[in-house]
């Protein structure tokens, strides 16, 4: 009987604080909604994913019936979630309250199928409630065309940055839209989100810590003071690769004492990134998609490639969202200043960054 009891009592509770399940193509999604933001201790091991809070839930335990995932547990401060058979891996992020929805613990559950890095966040394709109401809903991108207003960025003879990246920003927002992407725009015309410059880059990258946001590409054109200098590279966050100078860094995180002080900051966030487990499993997926963007860009325009690079950009500090900073050219070059100068080769750079974004969404 007492034993029947506490049976009814664990039903009771796991209605109330059961999750939300999500299967999407490539990952499933368990949300747990928090009282508030708080700090989370992640462990994954052998079968299990355990998260500890820095608050206390009220227990609960059930089965989840979706791919990657058996049940969960609830205990004081600790969520356990059981992974099925031949799933090891998993990314755990505390989202703080916003847009009219509470903190929430989010659980990814990459799909098997992949081999190191985990699949990329896939379009979702159904969200499920335990309610059993069901809606879709459309990956977001966020795009930011960098600078703006007053920061016009770099200019040489031939354009101006701030110019380029937004029309080429406008040209990939239209091809994503086509394909049903929902694409949130930092800027669409000539202006700055703040006139502070730390304040600015803040603005920007808080409109990709949305649980939503499968995706934020900050667009740059590239300046040296040396004319030889030519070619793409796309960014993810992180330290410098050795021996490289700051001087990008320091000039696209405003330029100055500016730039200097928020490359600082921005450097020293990416070293304490590197014992945080969540943020390296969203690093690799910044990796992947910048791999996927420097691919397609050299493929579409023939440019020299100048690979994919970590440095510590201050837009893209934030290891909630996949994250990477293109730099689509050198407008101080006198081949390809003129070249992004026509609205030709800017639309084969912008049709290049769409593919590539939709392929990691795994969208056709
Ligand atoms: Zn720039």
């Amino acid at each position: 009987m007492k034993r029947l009891l506490l049976l009814l009592l664990l039903a009771a509770s796991t209605v109330f604080a059961a999750p939300r399940v999500g299967t999407h193509e490539g990952y499933t999604r368990v949300v747990f909604d928090l009282p508030r933001a708080t700090t989370a201790q992640t462990k994954v091991t052998g079968q299990s994913v355990t998260v500890k809070l820095g608050l206390t839930l009220p227990a609960a335990q059930g089965k989840l019936n979706a791919p990657g995932v058996t049940a969960y547990a609830v205990a004081g401060g600790t969520v356990t979630v059981t992974l099925a058979k031949g799933y090891t891996r998993a990314q755990v992020s505390v989202l703080p309250p916003r847009d009219g929805q509470g903190a929430r613990l989010v659980i990814d559950v990459p799909a098997r199928s992949s081999a190191g890095v985990a699949a990329a966040p896939a379009r979702p394709t159904a969200v499920t409630r335990p309610a059993s109401t069901t809606k879709v809903t459309r990956p977001r991108v966020v795009l930011d065309p960098g600078h703006g207003g007053n920061d016009p960025g770099m200019q040489s003879r031939w354009v101006q940055e701030e110019q380029i990246t937004l029309d080429v920003a406008l040209r990939v927002r239209d091809e994503l839209r086509r394909h049903g992407v929902d694409v949130v725009m930092t800027r669409e015309t000539d202006r700055h989100l703040h006139p502070n410059k730390a304040a600015d880059l803040d603005a920007r990258s808080r409109l990709a810590s949305n649980a939503n946001t499968s995706a934020f590409v900050s667009i740059h054109v590239n300046a040296s003071v040396n004319p030889a200098a030519h070619g793409i590279e796309t960014y993810y966050f992180g330290q410098p690769l050795g021996g490289q100078n700051r001087s990008l860094a320091i000039a696209e995180n405003g330029g100055g004492s500016i730039g200097q002080e928020l490359t600082r900051q921005a450097a020293s966030s990416a070293q304490n990134l590197l014992g945080d487990l969540l943020a390296q499993a969203k690093l690799a997926f910044s990796r992947q998609l910048a791999q996927k963007v420097q691919s397609r860009l050299i493929a579409a325009t023939g440019a020299y490639d100048r690979g994919v690079q970590t440095d510590a950009f201050y837009v893209i500090r934030n290891p909630t969202t996949p994250a990477i900073l293109i730099e689509i050219g050198f407008g101080s070059s006198p081949v390809e200043g003129p070249r992004l100068a026509q609205p030709a080769y800017r639309d084969r750079i912008a049709h290049a960054i769409a593919r590539a974004i939709l392929d990691f969404l795994n969208m056709k």
